[in-house]
């Protein structure tokens, strides 16, 4: 693996999105009633603690790019992160790019930036369980850990930092609504760990290429990004679901397949009039871990490991052809 000067880089960037780490309640002691995306970046990062000697005499340039619950992501703000992600990692002087982000959709986030950035500069999506008016706030230690992290001459590729585990884009996901530690790597693990202000990796970073169609998707109008839905297979599953999807002329159809990829009998069919209509399909499975093995069907699976909301990310992407 290529190991970065670290000494070179001189700016480091941190981009805020909104999330719950810029959350504010007005019962601080109440840490479900709150409003996300209150606060500017520049204020979460007065609250770092030690922060001077986790840059070390390097600079922060700071941008805030979105202001939003990550419930209410959408293609438009991925666009532009990404836009400014390219402005800032094309500059010689700036050695990686923090985002701070809400929890709830993350991992999507932090998969289309992976998939549409085509550096090996670290990028790494921070975010907090509580609002940054909790007695207790766990933002400004995660903020610190993740500039601990992106400053690291190993890190590289879009990396998710939480409650002292690093996670890799591809791997990471939200498994729990409240605890502190809501992400988990699944059977891959977390990639490292920070502890006292130390970068421990778990395993040797690689690159994940970019996608032959980014280009496209950081150009077009995300009007024209194609249509794809997650439709997941269920007991009492009803087709009328995807009858309604292609006739409201959805280009893309992922799957959130049964235990080892397995589809309810009631959805085979309108599955294959839309393959048959044109509609793009692709298989995953709804299991929290684990990926779909010796798949003798005859749907097309997604990348091994990327869960249904990844894999429409994936089958949009390869739509923009
Ligand atoms: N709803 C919040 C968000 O995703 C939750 C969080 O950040 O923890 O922006």
């Amino acid at each position: 693996m290529q190991v970065v000067d670290e000494k070179k880089w001189q700016q480091w960037v941190v981009l805020g999105t909104g999330g719950t780490i810029a959350g504010t309640a007005t019962n601080p002691s109440d840490l479900t009633a709150y409003t996300a995306a209150q606060l500017g970046v520049e204020v979460l990062l007065d609250a770092v603690p030690g922060l001077q000697e986790t840059l070390q005499g390097d600079r922060l340039v700071c941008e805030q790019v979105a202001q939003l619950d990550s419930k209410d992501m959408d293609h438009a703000t991925w666009q532009l992160l990404a836009q400014r992600c390219v402005h800032w990692l094309a500059q010689p002087d700036v050695g990686g790019i923090v985002i701070t982000h809400g929890t709830d959709t993350l991992e999507e986030t932090a998969w289309f930036l992976q998939s549409v950035l085509d550096t090996r500069k670290p990028v790494v999506l921070t975010c907090a369980m509580r609002p940054a008016t909790a007695p207790m706030p766990d933002g400004p230690g995660n903020l610190r850990d993740a500039l601990t992290v992106v400053r690291h001459p190993e890190a590289c590729g879009v990396l998710v930092v939480c409650a002292g585990g690093i996670h890799r884009a591809r791997d990471v996901q939200k498994v729990h609504p409240s605890r502190l530690d809501a992400f988990s790597s699944g059977e891959a693990g977390p990639c490292g760990r920070v502890e006292h202000s130390q970068v421990l990796w778990a395993a040797t970073q690689a690159l994940t290429p970019v996608h032959p169609h980014a280009r496209k998707a950081l150009a077009a109008s995300v009007a024209d990004w194609p249509w794809v839905e997650v439709v997941y297979s269920h007991a009492g599953a009803d087709a009328r679901k995807i009858h309604l999807l292609v006739t409201a002329g959805v280009r893309g159809l992922v799957v959130a397949g049964t235990g080892n990829g397995t589809i309810h009998q009631s959805l085979l069919t309108a599955l294959l009039e839309a393959r048959r209509q044109g509609v793009a399909v692709r298989l995953t499975t709804r299991c929290a871990d684990g990926q779909i093995v010796g798949q003798t069907a005859a749907w097309q699976t997604t990348a091994p490991g990327l869960n249904p909301f990844k894999a429409r990310i994936a089958l949009m992407l390869d739509l923009m052809a």
